[in-house]
């Protein structure tokens, strides 16, 4: 069922609990990401990136992939489409697409450009019933091209964008995309701490999910986290699974090479996972 993700968001805040967002690449990962939120009866939040949504020949295709495929595997459970680090226009096209849900991410315009485009979008988003999500202080990492140096949020900053009116607000901790440097401090909880005082208890969303360690995950969520984006955590396991398939000669044995043989145990390797993260973040049976 495709809805926005505020309320599965404002839930997840009262119920102490993080609803995660998987990234999609293409149809495989769309379907195992489906199937486990169904199995688990969790709700779940699909991520896109600008460069996946590319990927996948634009946003029309991605939604109308999402809805069909919601519809034909009778899908229950709360699913939000939701844009990943939209640029302006990229949030814009997600509205007249069909997404459900878009991140407007300003972080890196000046504060008062940020509050100027995303009180913008704000207005557009929730004339069409989407959600949306801001982000204050980049992420650090990189993400489609877009390198962060991992900044910690300011809390007046925070405030201030919060008070726009979106419906859910990621603020750097120290956290990272890709995958943790051997010398990471870790998450900066008397920031976080200090985020969700000053914001009047919205639902925080916490990117760069893959590596994190469980306890600081479960600390977050004390802290306001309610939404955990896990992107590389899956694309690892994919490539992990499909390497031992080739690595066993699989593909050269039989009608190994048939795509819907070969893509297969990635595809249940996503599965794997996401149960993981479901699992990690107490959203089982909160559908
Ligand atoms: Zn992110």
């Amino acid at each position: 069922m495709l809805v926005n993700a505020t309320n599965m968001l404002l839930k997840a805040r009262d119920g102490h609990y993080g609803v995660g967002q998987f990234n999609i690449n293409n149809l495989e990962w769309t379907k195992s990401i489906l199937l486990t939120a169904q199995e688990m009866n969790s709700p779940v939040i699909l991520g896109v990136s600008e460069g996946a949504g590319k990927y996948m020949a634009g946003f029309k295709v991605v939604a109308a992939m999402v809805r069909a495929m919601d519809e034909s595997l009778g899908i229950t459970v709360p699913v939000a489409l939701h844009l990943d680090h939209g640029t302006y226009e990229g949030a814009k096209a997600c509205i007249e697409a069909g997404f459900t849900s878009i991140m407007f991410d300003g972080s890196h315009y000046p504060i008062d450009e940020n509050v100027a485009k995303t009180t913008e979008l704000v207005a557009m988003a929730h004339d069409h019933g989407l959600s949306i999500e801001a982000e204050v202080g980049s992420i650090g990492g990189e993400e489609d091209g877009v390198v962060g140096a991992g900044e910690v949020a300011d809390p007046a900053e925070c405030a201030k964008i919060t008070a726009l009116g979106i419906d859910f607000l990621a603020a750097g901790i120290g956290n990272i995309h890709g995958k943790y440097p051997a010398n990471w401090k870790g998450l900066d909880f008397e920031a976080l701490d200090k985020i969700h005082q000053a914001t009047g208890n919205i639902p925080l969303v916490l990117h760069g999910g893959t590596g994190i360690p469980d306890e600081m995950v479960h600390k977050a969520i004390t802290l306001g986290v309610s939404k955990i984006n896990v992107n590389t955590e899956c694309q690892l396991s994919f490539a992990d699974a499909t390497r031992k398939y080739i690595e066993a000669g699989k593909d050269l044995q039989g009608k190994g090479y048939d795509p819907r043989k070969l893509l297969a145990p990635g595809a249940e390797a996503i599965k794997a996972t996401v149960r993981e993260k479901i699992e990690l973040f107490g959203s089982a049976n909160k559908a």
